[in-house]
């Protein structure tokens, strides 16, 4: 059954599988990462059981790319890609350079070809976008000048891989040492045809894509129809990276990143970078799935010594070279740092990139595997690199070289309102809430994680704290131990709950007024210590009740 439906079983039992090893990894305290990339190596080739159909799965991580870098484009505009460009382009093309070079001495001493060193040193060059993003998301980073100085590398980088790979096959007979097929016009003349098509993306976009793509978000947007709002980001996050490919040869990532800067500047942005978000998770858990198929776990006892030094250079070369070209353009250690631990990894790049050089017969089949299981590696690595950066970060000597060393995690900062009342949720209650509290002259504050509700607020000179309320840090942040009430107007009174757990936790004494919709509700929250739940229905039934029993007197 399983081999006549083979996209329904790729997609259910990866998930299925990821699922299941991720809760695992939670549960040991380590990343959900390593967990569905377990769950990829349980379905690759290499383990016996289930095989998963390999080149389905791969498409489906493109999908995850896709939504990823749409998602980045969503958050970052032409200016903020501009202004990290004096170090982005530098910083790439040296740590590219530096990365490979490394890779090439490494396949020397293997004793590979001048051309197979040359592909393997470049894949070990690439970052994972995925991976970076996830990191950087994590952390609240995006945002940051940090943030945006590692996506600006990350898209430098993303640019010479399409100039890689299509400039790699004319060269192919070259690095073979195949005289006879070279030329300078077999080089010139695909270099210049790929700029071409690149500059004309990137004009396209900015010239029709720019005028035609928000108008169409807005013109949905105001038939007031959710359904076909959702399509209309779907469509043209996916439409635009493929439409950019088929007609522009750039790759997938590259196309939907351009998609969503287009749109960054509409004030719809944030709902599109919304409606993407549950598909985008399920589809970046799918590409670690299709990244740990890729694996055979047994090269780390047949080929330990190379597979170390692959390593080495992802994770310690590459890093350094990173670090070295940030603080020589002057930026802070801290910058330096965070740089060099996002970049530390290699993924869908390089996997291109290997098959690539195999097929054209230039990398042995030896180096594909060291890139695969050094990916995993550097991947399963990465999030300790982040833990050091954040133990250097807290260590005392981090304070000499920067005057002001920056947290690898962005903090929150802490409001500075005593004797106040904290609301959750601006929606229709809140907003109630609000006028009645501005009227009194009460000072609050809100925390809402509808980045349009925060907007508005923040409009109306409202202190607003964006995110949500059970999220770590948030009732810190909001200065909760020296507030007067807590007051949760939002709609689910099982999320309600976790709030009030973690408010009781930091605020023993404080009165905390909750909102439900069921009587389980009720029961829940006052077991976690609202002080108070009120239910919408019954106060709805009692006012109702209240007109016909007490007809309101004529005037
Ligand atoms: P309504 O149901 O119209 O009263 O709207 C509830 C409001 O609460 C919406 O604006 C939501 O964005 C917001 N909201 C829901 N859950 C949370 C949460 N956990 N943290 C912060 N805001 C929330």
């Amino acid at each position: 059954m399983a081999h006549s439906t083979p996209l329904i079983s790729t997609i259910t039992i990866g998930l299925v599988l990821a699922f299941a090893f991720g809760t695992l990894a939670q549960r040991l305290r380590v990343s959900p990462l390593v967990g569905y990339l377990i769950a990829g190596v349980a379905m690759g080739p290499f383990t016996p059981g289930y095989v998963a159909d390999q080149n389905l799965a791969h498409e489906l991580a493109e999908i995850g790319i896709i939504l990823l870098m749409f998602g980045v484009g969503l958050h970052f505009s032409l200016k903020d890609l501009l202004s990290v460009r004096a170090i982005a382009i530098p910083g790439a093309v040296v740590q590219i350079v530096a990365a490979t070079l490394l890779g090439m001495g490494l396949a020397k001493i293997l004793g590979w070809p001048f051309g197979g060193g040359l592909v393997f040193g470049l894949a070990l060059s690439v970052a994972s976008t995925v991976v970076l993003l996830r990191a950087l998301q994590e952390r609240r980073l995006v945002e940051t000048e940090r943030g945006r100085i590692a996506v600006g590398w990350l898209i430098v980088e993303d640019i010479a891989m399409v100039l890689t790979l299509v400039l790699l096959p004319p060269l192919a007979g070259i690095l073979k040492g195949d005289a006879s097929s070279a030329g300078l016009m077999s080089i010139a003349w695909p270099l210049f045809i790929t700029l071409a098509k690149v500059g004309g993306f990137v004009f396209f976009m900015l010239v029709i894509g720019r005028r035609v793509i928000p108008a169409i978000l807005h013109y949905i947007a105001h038939t007031g129809s959710r359904e076909l709002f959702r399509l209309a980001v779907l469509a043209i996050s996916l439409g635009v990276a493929f439409g950019a490919a088929i007609l522009f040869d750039v790759s997938f990532a590259l196309g939907a990143f351009f998609a969503g800067m287009i749109l960054s500047e509409s004030e719809l942005s944030h709902r599109a970078a919304q409606e993407t978000l549950p598909l985008r998770d399920a589809f970046a858990v799918l590409f670690f799935v299709s990244v740990g198929m890729l694996v055979n776990p047994m090269i780390v006892f047949r080929d330990p010594l190379a597979l170390f030094a692959t390593v080495f250079i992802i994770v310690v070369g590459k890093s350094l070279a990173a670090f070295a070209i940030v603080r020589v353009s002057g930026h802070p250690q801290s910058t330096a740092l965070t740089i060099s631990a996002s970049l530390a990894q290699i993924g869908e790049f390089s996997f291109i990139l290997v098959s690539l050089g195999v097929s054209l017969a230039l990398l042995p089949e030896r180096g594909r595997d060291l890139v695969l299981a050094g990916a995993i590696i550097s991947i399963l690595l990465n999030p300790v690199c982040f833990y050091m950066l954040d133990r250097w970060v807290t260590s005392p000597d981090a304070k000499q070289p920067d005057a002001a060393p920056v947290p690898s995690r962005e903090p929150l900062p802490v409001s500075a309102l005593t004797d106040h009342v904290v609301l959750v949720g601006h929606g229709r209650v809140g907003r109630v809430v609000v006028k009645a509290l501005r009227e009194s002259g009460t000072p609050f504050l809100v925390i809402e994680d509808n980045p349009g509700a925060v907007e508005q607020l923040r409009k109306d000179g409202i202190a607003v704290i964006t995110g949500n309320a059970a999220a770590p840090d948030m009732l810190e942040a909001a200065n909760l131990v020296a507030a007067r009430a807590l007051l949760i107007a939002i709609p689910n009174g099982f999320e309600g709950g976790q709030i009030v757990a973690k408010a009781r936790a930091i605020n023993k004494a404080m009165p905390i007024i909750a909102r439900a919709h069921s009587d389980e509700e009720i029961v829940h929250l006052n077991l976690y210590g609202a002080s108070f739940v009120i239910m919408g229905e019954n106060e709805i039934a009692n006012a109702m009740i209240g007109q016909v029993l007490t007809p309101a007197v004529p005037n």
